[in-house]
């Protein structure tokens, strides 16, 4: 059954509360309103997917609080038809919101359940982002420059090896912090080697695995 039209009233409400909370990127909003939710939330969970919370997802990992995606997704300033690497595939719900934005995404998951059933998932809803089972925290050097990075679990510091396969002019959003407690940092690229660092508010990530994460 094609449920992709499902929950249009909660759908519409969850927009007006970003909306609310300030997100004015119309793209952000727009894909968030496209993207369906529920079908990348453990079932017994649908009912709450268009509420603005964290939900768990396999594995013990989280799909991030819509509010979350919205804003790290706002913070790249992205324009149509860009390169952006996500570290942290989880269920592809970042990246189907990415891939509705028009972007070309490339997303990288540790885990192998989670990498392989975002990967089916994402093919059935017709998505289709480059996706690699490994450690994110090395990046996706192959790709590379990218245009935006989109770090979605909570890093020890800025990811310098990231930094790297930032394009001039591109921007970086990663939480920073402790395993408990990260800040919203944005690092922009804007020369070969001068970069410019932005904080924002606090959020709370599962921890980065991997050779420059938590281990
Ligand atoms: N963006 C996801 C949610 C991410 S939760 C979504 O939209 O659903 C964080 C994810 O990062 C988890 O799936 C976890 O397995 C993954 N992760 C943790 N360390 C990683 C690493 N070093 N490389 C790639 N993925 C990693």
């Amino acid at each position: 059954m094609d449920d992709t039209y499902k929950y249009l009233g909660k759908r519409k409400r969850l927009v007006e509360q970003l909306r609310a909370a300030g997100i004015t990127d119309t793209r952000v909003l727009q894909a968030i309103f496209k993207v369906p939710r529920h079908l990348f939330v453990e079932g017994v969970f649908a009912d709450q997917a268009y509420e603005n919370k964290a939900l768990p997802i396999k594995e013990e990992q989280t799909i991030s609080q819509p509010f979350t995606v919205a804003f790290q997704t706002q913070l790249l300033q992205l324009q149509p038809n860009m390169k952006v690497l996500e570290i942290g595939t989880g269920s592809g719900y970042q990246a189907a919101v990415l891939c509705e934005m028009g972007m070309r995404v490339f997303s990288v998951e540790i885990n192998e359940t989670l990498h392989r059933e975002a990967k089916e998932r994402l093919r059935r809803l017709g998505y289709q982002p480059y996706l690699l089972l490994g450690d994110g925290s090395l990046g996706w050097p192959r790709y590379q420059p990218y245009d935006g990075i989109i770090v979605t679990a909570a890093s020890p510091k800025i990811p310098e090896t990231l930094k790297r396969q930032l394009a001039i002019g591109g921007r970086m959003v990663v939480p920073v912090g402790d395993k408990h407690l990260q800040t919203m940092t944005v690092v922009q690229r804007l020369s070969t080697d001068r970069y410019q660092t932005e904080t924002h508010q606090q959020f709370k990530f599962v921890p980065l695995r991997g050779k420059y994460g938590f281990g």
